[in-house]
């Protein structure tokens, strides 16, 4: 017998029969508390969150995924669904509930023909870029390699090829879907295309999807990438630099701007360490020469105290932050959208990049615009087509006692930014305490959202996400 919190905010008491017959029913393993593996599938990238499922569900395809949202529905479960565990939020574990866990799900196919790839939910994009990048293809995606692919395009998805090829969404060409009613549907844009539009930018809203098929690209495999490193009493021409030259910068060009303290880089004078900087971190995906030429006027500027550029395997630099981005520390992030850099916003930036609260905080401006803002803002359910930059205020640190202290300093830097930000949120950035922002987030998009919830999940089965909350539910 197993007691596991509903839907509704009970508890369940499941007979030890109908676990078994469920267990009996599922390829892969179930997990309780007393499971040795138990604690290494809690364990997700934000360290905030320690929360303790009743039971795990891992699944090996889409019959078990199947199989779990019938056994959930059956005995009105909360449920939890989590890919590669990376969401700032936490969303993916469920304290006392069912997780459907995807992790082991990693398989990624690609057809060298028509340049696509299916992959399964809980590969991370190093995976799908170390299998795509074997076949000299890519598709656009995040940043950081151990990121799950599943949340990733849930929400949108953008990183260094972006602005040539669109957001992950604008790659995907279908999906294979689990609606709450415990279908297995395809969708697409000639397939249930409601909810096709609804899982691209949606998150996981409408239904825990088993398959992604993606439109791939040819990509490198070397490109042009680094990073400038300028001594942060530089940051104010450098920024005012920047906001000009990623204006003009063609679509092959990415910027992206890091302000925190050295980490201690090869490239980088000892001295330099641990001092604050700030950093243009660039990839060019084009011609090799075509690319010096372009960011020339970028390497020109002022002083740097270090630049290491030059060609890179696509994967290894999509690898490049990962150092920086490891799981097991305390992470908060708050995040804004805007259309410029103005010199208000420019100014508050200065002000809070000399006063990080940690060692390991970082404050981010992802360059986004090119192709992801020439989709239509209600072609999918993703906003901020706009956004030239997406602000992310990246709070890290490693002791308890120092929640407080920043995640304060997070808030005051987000409420000090806000009167310069556009409309519209990346939900992939928000934490788990913004579920007030959700209908703000979306904008214009909500009400088709709220419509589309309503055909495939009335009953809100999956609310452990930034939650759209079907019409007469709370
Ligand atoms: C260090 C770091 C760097 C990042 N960099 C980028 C970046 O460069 N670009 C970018 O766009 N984003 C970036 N992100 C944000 C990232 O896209 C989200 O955190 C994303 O949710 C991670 O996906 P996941 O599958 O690992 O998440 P999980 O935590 O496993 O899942 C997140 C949520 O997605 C839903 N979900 C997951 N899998 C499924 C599924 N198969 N079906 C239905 N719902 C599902 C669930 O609601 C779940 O709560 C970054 C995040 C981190 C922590």
């Amino acid at each position: 017998m197993v007691a596991i919190k509903t839907r509704a905010g009970g508890e369940t008491l499941i007979e030890q029969s109908a676990l078994d017959e469920y267990r009996s029913g599922l390829g892969g393993e179930t997990l309780t508390p007393e499971d040795a593996a138990y604690e290494e599938v809690r364990e997700i990238w934000n360290a905030m969150i320690d929360s303790r499922p009743a039971l795990v569900a891992r699944c090996r395809d889409a019959d078990d995924v199947v199989h779990s949202v019938n056994f959930a529905r059956a005995n009105d479960l909360l449920v939890s669904v989590r890919g590669a565990g990376h969401n700032i939020a936490g969303n993916s574990l469920t304290d006392g509930g069912l997780l459907i866990d995807l992790s082991q799900m990693t398989a990624v196919d690609v057809d060298e023909a028509t340049k696509t790839a299916r992959v399964e939910p809980g590969a991370t994009l190093g995976q799908v870029d170390a299998a795509t990048q074997a076949f000299g293809l890519a598709t656009p995606t995040g940043i950081n390699s151990t990121t799950g692919i599943a949340g990733l395009t849930l929400g949108g998805g953008f990183g260094w090829l972006s602005r040539s090829y669109g957001l992950t969404i604008d790659n995907l060409l279908s999906a294979d879907v689990v609606t709450a009613g415990g279908d297995l549907v395809t969708t697409s844009e000639s397939n249930h295309p409601e909810l096709f539009w609804g899982i691209r930018g949606g998150g996981g809203n409408f239904g825990i999807v088993t398959s992604f098929h993606y439109q791939l690209h040819e990509v490198g495999p070397e490109l042009l990438s680094g990073l400038i490193v300028h001594d942060a009493g530089d940051a104010l021409a450098v920024l005012e630099f920047y906001r000009e030259f990623a204006a003009q910068a063609p679509d092959e060009l990415t910027i992206w701007v890091v302000m925190r303290k050295a980490p201690p880089l090869p490239f980088l004078d000892e001295a330099v360490h641990g001092t604050d900087v700030v950093v243009l971190a660039l990839l060019y995906n084009g011609d090799m020469a075509d690319g010096e030429e372009v960011i020339a006027p970028l390497r020109a500027l002022g002083n740097p105290v270090g630049e290491h550029i030059g060609p890179n395997p696509y994967v290894g630099w999509q690898q490049a932050f990962d150092p920086l981005l490891t799981p097991g520390a305390r992470n908060y992030w708050k995040s804004h959208n805007f259309g410029d850099l103005s010199d208000e916003t420019i100014a508050v930036l200065l002000r809070y990049a000399g006063d990080l609260p940690s060692d390991f905080s970082e404050i981010f401006i992802a360059q986004v615009g090119g192709a992801t803002s020439r989709v239509s803002g209600d072609a999918t359910a993703y906003v901020g087509r706009d956004a030239a930059f997406v602000l992310n205020v990246h709070t890290r640190w490693e002791e308890a006692a120092d929640d407080d202290r920043c995640v304060a300093w997070a808030r005051e830097f987000f409420d000090a930014t806000l009167p310069e930000a556009i409309d519209g949120a990346y939900v992939n950035f928000m934490t788990a305490e913004e579920s007030g922002r959700v209908e703000a987030a979306y904008g214009a998009n909500y009400e088709r959202l709220v419509a589309v919830k309503g055909e495939y999940d009335p009953n809100n089965m999956f609310r452990l996400n930034q939650n759209i909350v079907p019409s007469g539910q709370q």
